[in-house]
């Protein structure tokens, strides 16, 4: 069983209430072998919910609390993000997960590669908020990108 970003799966979680769905990742949760999350919605974020990314930092930033996450409109979620990201651990350490699939580029989800906070498109080298505290307890987080290149997919 696999920790997997929600959106993944087929669940409209995210901001603005569509998915990131891939075959590979529905098929695993269909098979029971995926257990999918959103940790923005953990964090009490509503859906749809306007975009956020991480100001001046990374996830790790964020969790150290060097850094800030705001949405395009301004408004500080540092805290929804940060309980969020708890509550994705806590549900990893009760279900002995051991590794996580994450959206790539996600402030929450993002794994080695975030957008840099302008809203622009532009990438930075980091975890978003989730994936740091998944990697910091012990667990395996690798991108959806990565995953589907070890199983020979076409990224979508
Ligand atoms: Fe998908 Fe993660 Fe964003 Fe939720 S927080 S919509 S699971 S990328």
């Amino acid at each position: 069983m696999i920790l997997i970003s929600a959106c993944l799966c087929g669940i409209r979680c995210k901001y603005n209430q569509e998915d990131n769905a891939h075959p590979v990742f529905v098929t695993l949760l269909k098979e029971g072998k995926a257990l999918p999350v959103c940790p923005e919605q953990l964090g009490g974020l509503p859906t749809p919910r306007v975009a956020s990314e991480i100001l001046n930092g990374t996830g790790n930033d964020v969790l150290n609390r060097h850094a800030e996450v705001i949405t395009r409109e301004g408004q500080t979620v540092t805290k929804e993000f940060i309980l969020g990201a708890e509550e994705a651990l806590k549900i990893a350490q009760i279900t002995g997960m051991k590794k996580a699939v994450l959206k790539s580029r996600s402030p929450s989800c993002g794994v080695n590669r975030i957008y840099d906070g302008t809203f622009q498109s532009k990438i930075i080298s980091g975890d978003g908020v989730a994936a740091a505290l998944l990697r910091k307890n012990g667990i395996e987080v690798i991108s959806d990108q990565e995953f589907l290149q070890e199983k020979g997919e076409t990224i979508q």
